[in-house]
């Protein structure tokens, strides 16, 4: 008798999952897992964080029991490995946003872009994702309160209204309130002015899902922040899910010591600048949503001159569009420049020394320091010297000479020389450009 291996028992469950699960529920917690040994006796499955292990064995068991062999104890014959953190960014996931009306009693005002759906993971922000996805699924039962913070537009509010639209979608039971601290401040002014501080209290109270964004704008207001924190004892006395956004962490916030501590109580996690990679799929995914034809070469180019913040790479493509249109013009990067110079950053400029240059690039070419500065006119150390030279040229400004006699003592014309070579070959190799261009960016940065 032919007996199945665990991995196509494995795959037998994954094929069943896909038609008994919604899309989103297959592509966030079954899609990423992956078969990590596949021995005889035991299936070790990959996961990409702690919350989708959880998950699967919290929802789908029996399931599981069905496909899985077992141990002679009866337990499953599965163990888990968390992968290592993913260098790249995850392909962009196209599911339409299912634009759901909130419903009368759920006052919460959700941006119907803002989904899980629509979010790009990447190193950046694949813990805090995880984190945010993991409450969603369990309001009130991980981690209370959740804490998001990170830089302006780099994401925060679109994580907290995914939560919002992940909670009304999956338990529509339960009440969900997003709110900007600002407007909380405000209502609460209302209501104090109207005499209708208790209506509010007993609303908030009778909460399950409280979503606040922006906290720091409630440093300095003392009288509202008393309010707040009494809302937010009250909530998470009784198990309610809340999860504030900042743009600082708990600590830094001028806030009370006691609303400092409650906002530690749960999980603090941070969401940082996307990597390159992250930035182009980021592109992409956001070009495809407007109906805009972009080149990955064009999403390169643009990802690599705007680094900080992912709403001013929105900003960029949405000009971007309204210029193509009008011109009846196909994107390039020769379009991309003309009409977006002024909205590329310029890396704050450090001064950046011999030095370092040698060092960064040995390191890109895998050569010594000492190799670049000898005598030797070995291909592979004559290269890396000539991008050298090219990099102290490009990015110090000081004399030739001077610059030159840091190589061990090499010529100034033989500087130049390098100079002219290495920039007649950027223009015809694209992979030099862009080594050249992140040597340049960790050197200045
Ligand atoms: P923040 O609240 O941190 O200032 P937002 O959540 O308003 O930033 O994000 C700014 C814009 O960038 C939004 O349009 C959002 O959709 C987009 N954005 C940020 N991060 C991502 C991401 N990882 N994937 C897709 N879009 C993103
Ligand atoms: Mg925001």
């Amino acid at each position: 008798m032919l007996t199945k291996t665990p991995k196509q028992c494995w795959e037998e469950f994954v094929h069943f999952m896909e038609d008994c699960c919604t899309a989103t529920e297959f592509q966030n917690w079954i899609a990423p897992i992956k078969v990590h040994n596949d021995s005889k006796e035991e299936l070790v499955l990959e996961v990409p964080n702690i919350f989708v292990q959880e998950y699967l064995l919290e929802n789908f068991k029996k399931q599981l029991e069905n496909f899985l062999p077992t141990k002679t104890n009866g337990e499953l014959a599965l163990s888990f490995a968390i992968a290592a953190p993913k260098k790249k960014a995850a392909a962009p996931n196209l599911i339409r946003p299912s634009v759901q009306p909130a419903s009368e009693k759920n006052k919460a005002l959700l941006n119907p872009a803002y989904t899980f759906e629509h979010f790009i993971e990447g190193p950046s922000n694949q813990f805090v994702k995880s984190a945010a996805f993991g409450i969603s699924m369990r309001p009130g039962k991980s981690y209370n309160p959740l804490f998001i913070h990170g830089g302006v537009g780099l994401g925060k509010t679109h994580l907290l209204h995914a939560i919002g639209h992940y909670v009304q979608q999956q338990h529509k039971r339960l009440k969900v309130h997003c709110i900007t601290t600002e407007q909380f401040i405000n209502d609460l002014v209302d209501n104090l002015r109207s005499k209708s501080v208790d209506k509010m209290k007993r609303f908030y109270r009778s909460l399950d899902v409280l979503l606040v964004d922006d906290i720091q704008f409630l440093q300095s207001r003392l009288n509202f922040e008393e309010e707040f924190c009494n809302t937010f004892e009250a909530l998470i006395n009784q198990s309610k899910q809340i999860v504030i956004t900042s743009d600082k962490p708990p600590g830094q916030l001028k806030l009370s010591e006691r609303m400092i501590a409650r906002m530690e109580w749960g999980l603090v996690a941070n969401v940082g600048v996307p990597d390159l990679e992250t930035r182009v799929a980021i592109l992409q995914h956001k070009a495809e949503l407007k109906g805009i034809k972009i080149s990955h070469k064009v999403a390169f180019f643009i990802a690599e001159r705007i680094f900080h913040n992912v709403r001013q790479l929105e900003g960029a493509l949405n000009r971007l569009a309204a210029y193509s249109r009008m011109m009846g013009l196909d994107v390039t990067e020769e379009i991309v420049e003309n009409t977006m110079s002024e909205l590329f950053q310029k890396a704050p400029h450090k001064r950046v020394s011999v030095d370092n240059i040698l060092k960064s690039v040995a390191v890109m070419f895998g050569v010594r320091v000492s190799d670049i500065c000898s005598k030797s006119r070995a291909k592979n150390v004559a290269f890396p010297r000539q991008v050298a030279m090219y990099l102290a040229k490009e990015l110090i400004n000081d004399s030739l000479m001077k610059l030159a006699a840091s190589f061990g003592g090499k010529t100034h014309s033989t500087l130049l020389h390098a100079w002219k070579k290495i920039s007649r070959q950027i223009g015809s190799d694209e992979m030099l450009r862009r080594q050249i261009q992140m040597a340049r960016r960790n050197l200045e940065s």
